[in-house]
Parts: structure tokens; sequence; C-alpha cells
């Protein structure tokens, strides 16, 4: 076998044949050519010979050992007499007009899933720009949004605090049959969620069976106005988070009016968790607060009575009865701790008993949020919420 072969073997480009390879102690260029006898005109469609003349393009390739190799392309200038039309001939393996090939682009997007483009741009010698572009171009031939939202029916909208410690979401809609990301949008106002889902058209709308969120104004008026055939659950997660803030709000105060008391202490999880989680240790420190404080031990057992309700309701009316019995009892127990939640649930009681229908929730999104974490740390200086969307959605792809 020639050198020639050996090394086209290497390279692993079928359609080009080499014809000189300089290797230098950084770099190795291949001078090359394509074997293809004739090029398709782009206006008339027929097979050209006849080459006008010949120039060089060089391309960025996968390195080889620690060597960067540019691909020199001997490349011809085709002209159709039919047309009177000069066109170059066309690559397989690199798009018309970049510098770098597709299997070159195919790494700077993988090494992007982890690295900021500036670091990437470093590691393979062009510019962030360049990286840039060439993530965008693939994450843009990655997602594929119309598959996406065709096959949603149950649909989740929840948020993501896009800069810490602001009052900045972005939206985050999910399809909770797949549990799987969705879309993201740059704000959670009723404004975006109606002109997005508008704009997808009446049949998105109407596909639309369940929408599962939180407790959000804009979130509730988009439902009612986007998808009125739909039900609207709130979703249970965040439910269960406003009944834990209650029952955190009451053993704070246990432990400012009683500050040495010892029982008190380290309990915060173990009361987050439902009874039937906890372990025999955990049993026992409850015991010891509830001995101590028997309104503890109401507050508690009324936060399990609201998970036996969600759990074993066969009924949305079922639901609401035992909220309204739930409600009564808290207020004859004068459970204060609840005060907050309970004027949330007279507001929203439908759409917590609606979670019984079918159990959506939500909480997929938490592993989303994760996502976006990751991808907003390596897109460093990324201010761009469209260039966060198409990295976010070719990620969860
Ligand atoms: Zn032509």
């Amino acid at each position: 076998m020639d050198l020639a072969s050996i090394y086209e073997q290497l390279l692993d480009l079928p359609s080009l044949s080499i014809t000189h390879v300089e290797v230098a102690a950084k770099t190795i260029h291949i001078e090359c050519q394509t074997q293809a006898t004739s090029q398709s005109c782009p206006t008339c469609h027929q097979p050209i010979t006849n080459v006008n003349q010949y120039y060089n393009r060089t391309l960025r390739d996968l390195n080889m050992g620690i060597r960067h190799v540019y691909l020199v392309v001997k490349m011809r200038q085709m002209h159709c007499q039919n047309c009177q039309r000069y066109f170059s001939e066309s690559l397989d393996f690199a798009d018309l007009a970049k510098e770098y090939t597709h299997r070159q682009a195919n790494y700077m997007f993988m090494l992007a899933r982890k690295q900021s483009y500036t670091e990437v741009a470093a590691l393979v010698d062009t510019s962030p720009k360049t990286v840039e572009r060439v993530v965008l171009a693939r994450c843009a031939q990655v997602i594929d949004l119309p598959t996406r939202y065709a096959r949603v029916r149950r649909l989740g909208i929840d948020e993501h605090s896009h800069r810490k410690g602001k009052k900045d979401f972005i939206c985050i809609l999910t399809d909770l049959d797949r549990g799987t990301l969705l879309d993201i949008l740059p704000n959670r106002k009723k404004e975006t969620l109606v002109t997005h889902f508008k704009g997808l058209g009446a049949s998105f709308c109407q596909q639309i069976t369940d929408v599962s969120c939180d407790y959000w104004d804009a979130y509730i008026v988009t439902a009612q106005l986007c998808f009125p055939q739909a039900t609207l659950v709130l979703d249970r997660f965040h439910v269960v988070k406003w009944l834990n803030e209650s029952v955190d709000s009451f053993r704070k105060q246990l432990r400012k009016s009683d500050k040495d008391n010892p029982h008190y202490k380290a309990l915060k999880w173990v009361l987050y968790k439902q009874y039937h989680t906890l372990s025999d240790k955990q049993l026992d420190d409850l015991d010891l607060a509830f001995a101590d404080s028997p309104a503890l031990k109401e507050v508690y057992w009324s936060r399990e009575a609201f998970h036996h309700i969600l759990d074993n309701s066969v009924s949305v009316e079922s639901a609401l009865v035992g909220i309204q019995q739930w409600t009564d009892e808290v207020a004859h127990k004068s459970l204060t701790a609840f005060d907050t939640f309970v004027k949330t649930l007279t507001k929203t009681n439908v759409y917590i008993a609606n979670y019984v229908l079918n159990s959506v929730s939500n909480a997929v999104t938490e592993g989303l949020n994760n996502l976006i974490r990751s991808v907003r740390r390596t897109a460093f200086g990324m201010t761009n919420f469209e260039h966060l969307r198409l990295r976010v959605l070719a990620i969860s792809e």
C-alpha cells in the first residue's frame, strides 16, 4: 500500500484523494482533491464537467495526535454553459464557505457542552465567535420543536430564577407525559405566555388536556385563555411546599419560645417528611417533641391529613369535601400556623383538588433546573436569551 492510500484510510473521507502531506511540529497540511467527475448545476441541475478554474480551500479538520490538521482542497470552479453560471463544487464533508469540516464542527459542539466558547476556541485554535456560531447552528439543527409540540398533551408550566437573588424568571414548559423539557420562555408574564401559545396555533391549544403549574396568576389566566378545555392543576410539589412552610413557621415559634428545649432542635427535616417515611430514630425524636408540645403534634398531623386527601380521594368532588372538612377542623382547633395556607386554599381549592384526577406532577422540572444551571455555568457571558434557549433545548434533546 502506498503512503497516500494509508493517509486516505486514516483520514476516512472517501470522496478525497490525497496528493501531498506536509507534517510540521504542530500541524499537518493535507493537500487533496475530490474524485467527483461532474457537479450538478444549482440552477438547471444538469451534470456539469466543464471546469473554469481551480483554487485552494483550507479546512480545519480533527486533530491527528497533537497536531492540528488542515485540509487544503484543490477546488474546482465549474461553468454551466446552459445557464452561463459559475459555481464551486460542493463537498460532502463541509458546508459551503465554512472553514471547518462537519466532524470538526461536531467536535466543537461536543466540547462546548462542558466548556465556555473561549476555552473551546483555545483548544481548537479558532475564535470564540466561530465556536459560538458552530454551536448555535448545530443546536438549531438538533432541536425538533414541531415534533416536541405536536406530541404534548399534559403541559407543565414552571419557572427558574434567571439570576440569583433577582426577581428575574425564565419560564419552563414541560411535557408531563414524557417528563421532558418542551421549551423555555424569557419570562413568566401573561403576555409572553399567551402570545407564545396562541402563536402555536389552535390545534396545539386544543390538544392540551391538562395544565399543571404553580400558583401564579399569569399561569392560571393563560391556561384559562389558551386551554379552556384543559384541566388546570396546581402542582402538588408547590402545594406541599406551602404546607411545609406552615409547619416550619410553627416549629420556629416553638424554638423561639423555648430556646433550651433539646427536643425542638434539628427537627426541621423530620417535620418535612411524611410519617410513613420516617426512621425509628426520627419517630423517637418526633415523639419527644410532641410530648412537650401537643400543638406541634396537631399541626404535624393536620399536614399529614392533607396529604391523605390528595392521595386517597376518588373524585374531585370528594377531594373538595375533604379539603372543606380539613379547613373547618384547622379553624376549630385554632391552628393559626395554617392561616396563610388556608387563604390560598380557598382561592385555589378546585385546582388543588384536580390533582386527584390523574396525579400529574411538575417535579420533573426540578431536574431540568439543574440542566439549565449547568448550561449557565458553561455559557459564561451568555446574556442573549435565544442563545441560552437553543443550548438548553439541544442538550435536553
Ligand atoms: Zn445550469
